[in-house]
């Protein structure tokens, strides 16, 4: 079996047509979807692997990291669907790309390291984004400060569907949507520097105690007044201040 990891899930109809081919070609004419959000090409010879790889490239898929850490998924968020609060799919592209810049600047091994861990991203409490099953994971949420609103992230460390089923994250800070990037970058230095020695960046934050957690964050958690920028009532992704607005739902909520 082959993934394609499909950067928060998009993909074109010509890189679909060409992938229509290339299972007809290289595998057996079947292309299935997966749950975060990739594609899983199956039946591909072993010897026709280099031969996938690079068709995959050459129609811009050849991506890595199918179901790792730098393959945030989020629901379709205030892109869409009218009961979102915030634009997750803003979000996992900006911890995308705070993350591979991490790692391209010298963070490399620290991101090898926790490469077990999900990022999951929901734009409201729903969890189509399925947050709740997230190593981090997030959902949308709206705080007010005074006459204004500010677009923020519940966050939940520590869950994963595994053999033995499926376990929810534990409930930790809210984190005003701007600062989250810089919160899963302090969430990995405290793995770093306080993991046991060989033990899963999973298995840490399933383990980690929350005030800790918490008070590694707790600058980025603050709304008070003066604590918060004119930046924080946008949400990412535009400069239009925040605004709540509920309407129909991208799924059956
Ligand atoms: S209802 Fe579902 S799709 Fe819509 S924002 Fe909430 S979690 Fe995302």
């Amino acid at each position: 079996m082959a993934f394609v990891t499909l950067p928060r899930g998009d993909i074109t109809a010509e890189q679909m047509e060409a992938l229509a081919l290339l299972v007809e070609t290289h595998g057996n004419g079947t292309l299935r979807t997966t749950q975060d959000q990739n594609l899983l090409l199956r039946w591909v010879r072993t010897e026709e692997l280099p031969a996938v790889h690079r068709e995959l490239e050459r129609i811009d898929l050849g991506h890595a990291e199918a179901g790792r850490l730098l393959d945030p998924t989020s629901c379709p968020g205030a892109e869409s669907c009218k009961i979102a609060v915030t634009g997750s799919r803003e979000l996992a592209l900006a911890v995308k790309e705070t993350l591979t810049e991490q790692a391209g600047n010298g963070g490399k091994d620290l991101i090898a390291a926790a490469s077990d861990l999900r990022i999951k991203i929901s734009g409201c409490p729903n969890s189509c984004g399925q947050h709740h099953v997230a190593g981090i994971g997030f959902h949308g949420a709206a705080k007010h400060v005074g006459p204004r609103a500010v677009p923020a992230y519940q966050m939940f460390l520590g869950g994963a569907v595994d053999g033995d089923g499926a376990h929810f994250g534990r409930r930790s800070v809210k984190i005003p949507s701007r600062r989250v990037p810089e919160a899963v970058t302090r969430l990995l230095a405290l793995f770093r520097d306080e993991r046991q020695p060989d033990e899963s960046a999973l298995a840490f934050f399933k383990r980690v105690e929350l005030e800790r957690v918490n008070s590694a964050l707790s600058d980025l958690a603050s709304f008070s007044e003066q604590d918060l920028h004119e930046e924080d009532f946008s949400d990412l992704g535009t400069d239009q201040p925040f605004i709540v607005e509920l309407g129909e739902g991208e799924c059956a909520t």
